[in-house]
């Protein structure tokens, strides 16, 4: 027993020791992965939930690492805020966002929204609005067609600040959307003191929203309240139609999962419109 305890601690060194590795190597990789072309957007597309209209598309960042092959953004975005690196390559997402669907405008005369996340690293930076405004003047993308999706976890951190970075933002007529919405506190009490446009309901609601009725109950209640504030509702990760009834029924707005779609390359996206 006490041999078998020795190596337990040995191979939990060993499993320490690779993860350290892994993320050097991580970090390394994302210093060079715009540069060397490994970063890609794809787009989710969001429909009126019942018409099935479509409203625009959420941008979604891929990494394809020449050493380590896919990784998930789930694992490269937090290292990316956490180095720092997430300005610069959030700096490329937004301008190859905006440039993309310039190009999609003039190709198709359809102005679909385009919504892109931002991390509280970059809305706090003080350069932001500023890289904002510059981007939209370089690619001349209309600022109505864009949306910014944050966490609620921002309006904790740096409420004011935010706050104000929301309403530079607004005044270019840019659209804000509050991301994950319900996974982090009991937001509904504070709701209307957030400037937004859109809340997006998170997946982890949607997954019980058949089978849990307190849960049915907080979605319902969640999207009557923003409507009466005026504030638009994307329920997010609808895998069924199940879920689709009950979000019809509840008067959700829009729809986006993979009942509908799952993210799709940029070649798919024009090919879908030819
Ligand atoms: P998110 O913003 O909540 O994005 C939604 C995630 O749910 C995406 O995962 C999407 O592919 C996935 N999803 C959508 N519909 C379904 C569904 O029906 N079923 C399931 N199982 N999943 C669905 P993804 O692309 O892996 O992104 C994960 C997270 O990484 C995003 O969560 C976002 O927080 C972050 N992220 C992705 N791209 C960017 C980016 O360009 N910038 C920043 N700052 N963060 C990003
Ligand atoms: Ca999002
Ligand atoms: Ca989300
Ligand atoms: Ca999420």
């Amino acid at each position: 027993a006490k041999n078998a305890g020795k190596n337990e601690i040995q191979f939990f060194n060993k499993e320490m020791q690779k993860d350290v590795l892994k993320r050097i190597q991580l970090e390394n990789g994302l210093f060079t992965a715009v540069r060397n072309n490994e970063l890609y957007m794809v787009f989710q597309p969001q429909y009126t939930s019942d018409s099935k209209k479509l409203r625009g598309y959420e941008a979604l960042a891929r990494w394809e690492y020449s050493e380590l092959g896919f990784i998930s953004p789930g694992q490269f975005i937090p290292i990316a805020e956490e180095t720092g690196i997430i300005i610069e390559m959030g700096k490329w997402i937004f301008r190859t966002v905006l440039e993309k669907f310039m190009e999609f405008q003039k190709r198709f005369d359809k102005k679909p929204m385009v919504s892109i996340n931002i991390s509280v690293v970059q809305m706090i930076e003080p350069n932001f609005v500023t890289m904002v405004k510059e981007i939209l003047n370089e690619t001349g993308f209309d600022s109505r067609y864009l949306e910014l999706e944050i966490t609620e976890s921002v309006f904790i951190s740096y409420p004011d600040h935010i706050i104000n970075v929301i309403k530079q933002l607004r005044e270019f007529g840019i659209r804000i959307a509050i991301d994950d919405f319900g996974t982090g506190y009991a937001s509904l009490s504070y709701l209307h003191l957030l400037p937004i446009n859109v809340l997006k309901i998170d997946k982890a609601f949607i997954d019980l929203i058949t089978t849990q009725k307190a849960i049915s109950q907080i979605v319902s209640n969640i999207i009557n309240l923003s409507h009466q504030l005026g504030i638009e509702v994307v329920a997010e990760g609808v895998e069924d139609e199940e879920q689709l009834n009950a979000l019809i029924q509840f008067n959700c707005d829009y729809i986006q999962g993979y009942l509908f779609s799952k993210p799709i390359s940029e070649e798919q996206l024009f090919q879908m419109h030819d």
